[in-house]
């Protein structure tokens, strides 16, 4: 089975912050764990999925972004992808 991974990205991303890809799966786990105020704010800012699809989808997320979930903490969910030059 081929494995497409698809992309998010927070909206600071086209001012050109720093950021880094998280694993999708990891970002839900996030989210889910911020009181539901919070986590609604943090994925209006970021291109929604179906959370079914976590697994294949990588999230970037900027400093900020990453510090409000407080993924900053969670360094094995920064994937280092291997991306494809098409
Ligand atoms: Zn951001």
């Amino acid at each position: 089975m081929r494995q497409v991974f698809r992309e998010r990205e927070c909206i600071h991303r086209e001012e050109g912050a720093e950021g880094e890809f998280y694993n999708g799966a990891f970002y839900v786990q996030a989210l889910q764990q911020l009181p539901i105020d919070q986590a609604m704010q943090v994925a209006g800012k970021v291109g929604s999925f179906f959370w079914a699809d976590a697994p294949h989808i990588l999230v970037w997320l900027c400093a900020a972004c990453a510090d409000d979930l407080q993924l900053t903490d969670t360094p094995r969910a920064i994937t280092q992808v291997a991306r494809r030059q098409a």
